[in-house]
């Protein structure tokens, strides 16, 4: 299996087999992006929780956090095929 993977929906890299949704490697989602079953989460909820990661830890502003989410999250394997507005 290849070992330098990331996020499939947010694209954080997924370095150790905890990263991934329930410490489970044949998941491509961390475990920000699922649900306690280690189901992928909705859009907008990954959206939020990527939002809310470069307020925290970047310190962009809520427009600008939105704006580099939606750029982020566009380019994933999750939701490249989804058309946003
Ligand atoms: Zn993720």
């Amino acid at each position: 299996m290849n070992k330098c993977h990331s996020c499939s929906s947010c694209g954080m890299p997924l370095q150790n087999p905890s990263d991934h949704a329930l410490a489970d490697e044949t998941i491509p989602y961390c475990s920000h992006c699922t649900n306690k079953d280690g189901s992928l989460k909705s859009y907008e909820e990954v959206l939020e929780g990527t939002k809310g990661y470069f307020i925290d830890y970047q310190g962009l502003d809520p427009q600008a956090a939105q704006k580099m989410a939606e750029n982020v999250l566009k380019k994933q394997p999750a939701w490249i095929k989804r058309r946003t507005q």
